[in-house]
């Protein structure tokens, strides 16, 4: 019978990837771990792995990553060695032709090539490959009230390691869980507000996204929001199904209402992982959990953590007592005391670190976040951090980036390229990003319907967002990010959005004739697809 890639992947214990590796050799379409493979492939696969002497260990998920002691990963165990002692993965010489599934004319699937002999020491492993692999960063959104603090609470209840007695755990933006199966980090500052404003900025901080929907209301307008920002940052989804304790529960709806969005729970043969939980029981946790660690899996979350520091600010604040504090999430590289940090213009030296229990460390690799002491100024959430070897180091990145910030300044004064001209100058299929916004489902769909039609070879008109109502301040920063301009129908936006979309140049515009509303839709497929000289 048909398995699912990652059942099989657990069965037979290698990971995901090495699984997905296995079948792109074999010549074998899938579209993700979730899609099922035939009976006669899945022989071939244990036959491979026979061959290969990988053990069959029985659904050990192995993470490398320094979950042990995260609080001091410079003297941690390098987590390196799990990956490289790994029994090294054979060339797999099994013919491309023909592709497995095709039966010979025994009708048995075609046995792989390689016997013992031609076995060969597979040539070393890409620089990638090599790397450990890190904890993943997951964020919590989803509508008002569905559940996203009580659903963070609950796991930073029952999954951080308690801190001496009397501590109190301060809101540094982010905590780390320590589940069985390894680390996971969450951002701890729930909805598509904090992801979207640190994306706005250019940086991604989140692997996973989770969607809380709750099961007695279903989708919701922030659902739906929540959802376009994690797919326009092209970050992995899993939906909670919350407040399954309830019993006007109903989880059946959530997933028929989510399937007509296109997303397609896995058990009506789609690849969306839906798993139903209580954040006031605790049921179902532990699965998410575990989805969480499979997923990270089959992103393959890798970084060095003897690479050149990066990080990202996750938020930062002024303590009365301490001063400057900010929480800083290291993507790569190892960010140590006395290290100097450049963010934006402006520099620090690493003067104290805390882990996210309050507990002084001295070192924080990749997938860490940690509160530091030393910035004279708040910096912002989302911006990117980079370290310097010493003071002057440090200054001259500074000053570096004054320079170049002032040759970008002067050039757009002399030249005023428009982002037409720009558009116009570059591929042959343009995209227009729109996001919109109508009194009425009614409105929306039919305006949908005439944007369907306007599409051409040349222009593709994308909908990142369609809802009801004005638009919203995390409207704005989609579009900033996306470059997509707000069409309103017979909604507008209150001053203070108006506001925030000027300062980031963000286009709104409203109409309440709908021939109106088309003219602007034409006016910007030619903008776009007509260069503008
Ligand atoms: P948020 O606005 O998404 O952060 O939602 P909250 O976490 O504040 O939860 C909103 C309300 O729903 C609160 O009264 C919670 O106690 C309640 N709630 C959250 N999760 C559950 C759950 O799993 N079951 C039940 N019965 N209530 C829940």
């Amino acid at each position: 019978s048909k398995i699912r890639i990652y059942t099989l992947a657990k069965e037979v214990g290698v990971e995901n990837h090495r699984m997905l590796e296995i079948l792109d050799g074999l010549g074998v379409q899938y579209k993700s771990v979730s899609s099922t493979i035939e009976e006669d492939t899945v022989e071939l696969i244990k036959q491979i792995l026979a061959e290969e002497g990988t053990q069959v260990t029985g659904g050990q998920v192995e993470d490398v990553s320094p979950t042990v002691d995260a609080a001091e990963p410079g003297t941690g165990p390098t987590s390196a060695p799990a990956t490289a002692a790994q029994p090294t993965a054979p060339a797999v010489t099994a013919p491309p032709e023909p592709a497995p599934g095709q039966m010979s004319s025994e009708g048995r699937p075609t046995p792989p090539a390689a016997t013992a002999t031609q076995v060969e020491e597979r040539p070393a492993a890409t620089a990638t490959t090599e790397l450990p692999h890190r904890a993943p960063v997951v964020t919590i959104m989803g509508h008002v009230d569905h559940g996203k603090t009580s659903l963070l609470d609950y796991i930073r209840k029952t999954k951080v390691a308690a801190k001496e007695a009397g501590g109190i755990t301060q809101h540094v933006g982010a905590f780390e869980a320590q589940t069985s199966k390894g680390r996971i980090v969450f951002i701890d500052t729930p909805g598509h507000e904090a992801f979207t404003t640190i994306r706005a900025r250019g940086a991604n901080v989140a692997d996973i996204a989770i969607i809380v929907i709750a099961a007695d209301d279903s989708l919701m307008p922030q659902t739906r929001e929540a959802i376009a920002h994690a797919q326009a940052a092209k970050v992995p989804m899993i939906v909670a199904i919350n407040k399954i304790d309830l019993a006007q529960a109903d989880p059946d709806r959530v997933k028929t209402d989510l399937t007509q969005l296109n997303l397609v729970p896995e058990e009506y043969g789609g690849d969306l992982v839906v798993v139903p939980v209580s954040a006031r029981s605790g049921e179902g946790i532990e699965d998410l959990l575990e989805y969480i660690i499979l997923t990270a899996e089959i992103e393959d979350l890798r970084a060095d953590p003897k690479g050149e520091f990066a990080g990202v600010i996750i938020e930062g604040k002024v303590d009365k007592q301490a001063g400057v504090l900010a929480t800083v999430m290291v993507q790569q590289g190892t960010l140590n005391l006395g290290d100097f940090l450049v963010v934006g213009e402006k520099y620090g030296k690493v003067k104290a670190m805390t882990d996210t229990n309050g507990g002084r460390i001295k070192s924080a690799g990749p997938s860490t976040p940690v509160q530091v002491l030393g910035f004279s100024e708040v910096p912002d959430s989302g911006e990117k951090v980079v370290a310097a070897k010493n003071e002057h180091a440090a200054r001259e990145i500074v000053q570096a980036r004054a320079s170049d910030r002032r040759d970008v300044e002067n050039a757009r004064v002399r030249s005023r390229l428009t982002l037409e001209e720009m558009m116009g100058s570059l591929g042959s299929v343009r995209t227009v990003n729109l996001i919109l916004r109508a009194d009425t489902q009614g409105s929306v769909e039919a305006i949908q319907g005439i944007l369907a039609r306007k599409e051409s070879d040349d222009v593709k008109i994308n909908v990142m967002f369609a809802g009801i109502g004005a638009p919203s301040e995390a409207d704005v920063l989609l579009a900033s990010t996306a470059e997509a301009t707000i069409l309103c129908f017979s909604v507008t936006a209150a001053g203070g959005v108006k506001k925030i979309a000027d300062s980031k140049g963000v286009d709104i515009k409203s109409y309440r004739i709908i021939y109106e509303l088309i003219d602007e839709v034409d006016r910007l497929i030619k903008g776009t697809s007509e260069p503008v000289f």
